[in-house]
């Protein structure tokens, strides 16, 4: 899954917990940084050879990828770990329990959208062999309308939660849906990506859309 990560962090704008100065909600760079959190970390893992893919030229663009070991990024025990340990440290910089709280649930989201989408190769905890995974992607034009939903709504109520300071909270806002929409649709007829290299660098690039999540932010009331 891809835009549908991305909507489930604007989908978070949403949650508001009232409060004082604390209060203000985790930015939407935050936001997008804690939905994609184990695919920040899966492409450097891929890079340093500590978990393994292969391409496999499907007629199915969504299974051009096969997931041969990846537990410390992708299994459900390695989500929980990682996703207590973004709450941790959300907490130790902005102080805000119920923030840090909600920043936990989206690392852990990625597991769940992927859950939906992937076929079995997920583990629940590494070293078990038992692999889980709905297989959403098993059908592409279903893939494709879920995501799409669930992208959709993200935007929908991350609308609803927040307007824009200025030109620049439109701009860029609108600039980024646009962008990911387009990466979307080129990502699915595009061919088999060249190498496992490649899979791992394109995925390092994702840290510009969280960059760009920070900067729409700081353009739109929170
Ligand atoms: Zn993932």
């Amino acid at each position: 899954m891809f835009i549908g990560h991305y909507g489930a962090a604007f989908a978070g704008k949403i949650v508001s917990f009232p409060g004082g100065k604390k209060s203000r909600k985790p930015s939407l760079g935050t936001l997008f940084l804690a939905t994609q959190f184990l695919d920040v970390l899966w492409p450097v893992f891929i890079l340093l050879g500590i978990e393994k893919i292969a391409i496999t030229n499907s007629a199915n663009t969504f299974l051009n990828v096969q997931f041969l070991y990846y537990p410390f990024s992708h299994s459900l025990a390695g989500s929980v770990v990682w996703s207590l340990l973004f709450a941790f440290v959300y907490y130790i910089i902005r102080r805000n329990v119920k923030y840090s709280l909600l920043c936990g649930v989206l690392v852990l989201s990625h597991w769940v959208l992927d859950l939906i989408s992937h076929i079995p190769d997920l583990q629940i905890i590494p070293g078990i062999e038992l692999r889980v995974g709905l297989g959403l992607w098993n059908s592409e034009v279903l893939t494709v309308i879920i995501e799409g939903l669930i992208f959709t709504a993200g935007i929908y109520l991350y609308f609803r939660s927040t307007t824009a300071k200025n030109k620049r909270g439109w701009i860029t806002l609108w600039g980024l849906i646009i962008f990911l929409i387009i990466a979307y649709i080129t990502s699915i007829f595009s061919p088999a990506p060249p190498s496992v290299n490649a899979i791992g660098y394109a995925g390092l690039s994702q840290w510009l859309i969280i960059a760009w999540g920070y900067w729409i932010d700081r353009n739109r009331s929170n």
